[in-house]
């Protein structure tokens, strides 16, 4: 049976690497809609092979400019706003979502997916972070499938048992092996992060991905993230969770067992193997990527993560442990701090500052709705957009 499959942020690094694995798929998988905030040129070429029925922009004119771009034959109906997105993501004829948007616009339409009961693929992190319990509720009561596509995720749910259930002592789990590449600045001191550029925070050693998620590497919340995203997806606690700097990037995460066994899971740093996993689980199918050549990569290193230098991870933990509305205002107070980064209003070592800051003032609420979550998330933008580092004005992200 074909699966049909709407991409949410398609012209973004995750997406176009799902788009590559499914154009090598086409007896499989029939795009039904794509997403992307402003890429017009990008979207034209992807729909005129992809024929989706539908492609959703976030902003009219962009809209309005890749219809103007589509040739003339083409019946995929385009539309903008949030409300599209939700509808491609949650569309009775939709099989399967990848939820590859970056950052809290991410939220709604991946929950309207989990809501509708489809098989998530789950690449946006941050709407896990945001609303972990709703989300995982959503996913729960709309019989959702969801499937981790961060490769950290991925690489645990392959070394988990199959019917695991989030029952750690019930299948003899005693830890996580989070790992880590460190990012660009492994091994700097505080005082050389003070003078680093956006320009070499973006440059990750082993992986090639969007903005954001390369300054998160850089600054180590990317590891934060994945951190509460762990703890909420596989329901366990950030002491169950050990955090690994593996600067190689060959093995992805691991599970460790009562028994003494360690289960990891291998392969290049290519997106494409977890997404053909989340794609075809519980079958493989071929993902385009190079096997691994043990020979050539000849040594694995392993380091603890230096938590003084790089303090996003704790305060990750930390969100996590307070609970409630915390999570969400961590996520929102980053988004800001490297968006601030990235224009150069602030300096790399002001981004855990500011958010240390913001979750200070931060008084934590219960998460009952997702108006609680979407209130936290506002008042954590606003408060990091006060300071007086980031300027008074709004940053329109
Ligand atoms: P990217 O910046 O390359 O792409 C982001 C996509 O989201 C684009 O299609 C963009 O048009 C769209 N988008 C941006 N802002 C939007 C908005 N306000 N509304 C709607 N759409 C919007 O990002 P990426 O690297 O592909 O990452 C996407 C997500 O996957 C992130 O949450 C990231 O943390 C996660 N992720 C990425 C990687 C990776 O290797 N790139 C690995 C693991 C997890
Ligand atoms: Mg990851």
């Amino acid at each position: 049976m074909i699966q049909t499959l709407t991409v949410l942020g398609a012209s973004g690094s995750i997406g176009q690497s799902t788009l590559d694995v499914v154009r090598r798929h086409p007896d499989r998988y029939r795009i039904f809609a794509l997403s992307a905030a402003r890429s017009v040129a990008r979207m034209r070429d992807d729909i005129v092979e992809f024929s989706p029925r539908f492609a959703v922009m976030t902003e009219a004119q962009a809209a309005a400019d890749l219809q103007a771009a589509l040739p003339d034959h083409c019946t995929t109906e385009v539309l903008a706003g949030s409300e599209a997105l939700s509808m491609i993501a949650a569309h009775n004829d939709v099989d399967a979502v990848m939820a590859a948007i970056v950052g809290a616009a991410g939220l709604l339409p991946t929950l309207a997916a989990a809501e509708a009961g489809k098989r998530v693929l789950l690449a946006n992190k941050e709407s896990l972070v945001m609303a972990g319990p709703l989300f995982m509720q959503a996913v729960r009561t709309g019989g959702a499938t969801l499937l981790p596509i961060d490769s950290e995720h991925n690489a645990i749910f392959q070394a988990l048992p199959h019917n695991y259930d989030g029952d750690f002592a019930a299948h003899g789990i005693s830890k996580i092996l989070l790992t880590a590449s460190g990012g660009p600045f492994r091994g700097c001191s505080a005082a050389e992060l003070e003078k680093v550029t956006p320009a070499q925070a973006v440059a990750h050693p082993n992986w090639s991905m969007g903005q954001k998620i390369s300054v998160d590497s850089a600054t180590l919340m990317n590891k934060g993230l994945e951190l509460i995203e762990a703890c909420f997806l596989f329901n366990c606690a950030p002491d169950d969770i050990q955090v690994v700097v593996h600067p190689q990037s060959v093995i992805h995460s691991m599970v460790q067992y009562c028994d003494g066994s360690v289960i990891a899971q291998l392969g290049q740093p290519d997106m494409r193997t977890p997404i053909a996993y989340g794609l075809a689980w519980p079958q493989r199918i071929d993902a385009g990527v190079q096997s691994l050549d043990l020979f050539s990569i000849a040594r694995l290193d392993f380091t603890p993560p230096d938590e003084t230098t790089f303090p996003c991870l704790a305060l990750a933990k930390q969100a996590f442990n307070a609970g409630g509305t915390m999570p969400a205002v961590l996520n929102a107070a980053n988004e800001i701090a490297v968006e601030a980064f990235l224009r150069e209003q602030i300096a790399f070592s002001f981004i855990p500052t500011l958010i240390a800051r913001v979750m200070a003032l931060h008084e934590v609420r219960p998460i009952q709705h997702l108006a609680d979550v979407m209130a936290a998330d506002q008042w954590a933008r606003d408060c990091a957009l006060a300071q007086p580092e980031t300027g008074h004005e709004r940053v329109n992200l």
